[in-house]
């Protein structure tokens, strides 16, 4: 309805609602990030730096960036995404220079929240690296290090292989403070299949219970497409039944079947 999509606006359009399970998770960023960003002068005054990088760990389609975007939009803060295609360039100094306007942006636009996806791809261990690599391990060193300890903005950085990750980013006053974000128990799973047919008129006889209990090894983006796939098998039955051009949506539900289909091809 119109005022759930207002609620829903804000800098990235995603809010907490939107994350199944990761209760604890969320907590644990909640309290590191939402606090500095939105009152930083309370580290000031307890005479403590505020962190300045967060690294979320954990396999891919886990909720990674839905954490990092839900944060940014409950203290409003502006989002900037960095990622590893954008900024490798082959041409020396230009990834350096994109890098330093990522931070430049976020500056001007505080609070910020600077989010790495893949942050492995662009800042894995200088040992193993090209030059291009070495050079921008070194410039986000150098830049998160001249974030002012005023806790305006933040740097989340995403990845799916922690330990290749150059060390000297995880150390004290960069990226120091890691939380994994794993793949669902069942009762995750339930959650996050709630978030997806939150919306969906589902009809009697769909058990997302029983969904949940036979998904076992699926993530958040796997559950997602599970959802879609069968939403687009009820489209496919409703054209398929049809008499005609127009279908009639309003008769138009999603299936226990329809949910059988969609189990078998995803
Ligand atoms: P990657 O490492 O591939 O970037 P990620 O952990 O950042 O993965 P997201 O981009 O947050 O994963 O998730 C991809 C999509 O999967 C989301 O847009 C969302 O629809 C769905 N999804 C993933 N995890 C969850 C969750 N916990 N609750 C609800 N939806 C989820």
């Amino acid at each position: 309805g119109g005022d759930e999509d207002e609620e829903r606006d804000g800098p990235t359009g995603v809010a907490y609602e939107d994350i199944g399970g990761l209760d604890e998770e969320l907590d644990l960023v909640r309290e590191m990030i939402e606090l500095p960003l939105s009152e930083p002068e309370v580290f000031a005054h307890l005479g403590v730096d505020p962190p300045k990088g967060v690294l979320l760990h954990g396999p891919p389609g886990t909720g990674k960036t839905l954490i990092a975007k839900a944060v940014a939009t409950e203290v409003d803060a502006t989002f900037i995404t960095v990622s590893g295609p954008e900024i490798m360039s082959k041409y020396k100094g230009e990834s350096e220079e994109k890098l330093r306007e990522k931070f430049e942006e976020a500056r001007e636009n505080a609070p910020a929240i600077v989010f790495f996806d893949e942050i492995d791809s662009i800042a894995g261990k200088r040992d193993d690296g090209g030059d291009v690599e070495n050079r921008v391990v070194g410039q986000l060193l150098s830049l998160m290090d001249g974030l002012a300890a005023r806790g305006d903005v933040i740097v989340i950085g995403a990845t799916n292989r922690v330990d290749s990750l150059d060390p000297a980013l995880r150390r004290g006053g960069r990226f120091d403070r890691e939380i994994e974000i794993g793949v669902p128990n069942e009762q995750g799973r339930r959650e996050i299949l709630e978030v997806h047919t939150r919306r969906m008129p589902l009809a009697e006889g769909v058990d997302v219970d029983r969904l949940a209990a036979r998904t076992h090894g699926f993530v958040g983006a796997d559950l997602e497409s599970l959802t879609k796939e069968a939403a687009m098998t009820a489209l496919r039955r409703a054209r398929r039944g049809g008499s005609g051009e127009k279908i009639e949506f309003s008769e138009l539900e999603v299936t226990r079947e329809d949910f059988e289909a969609a189990m078998a091809s995803v």
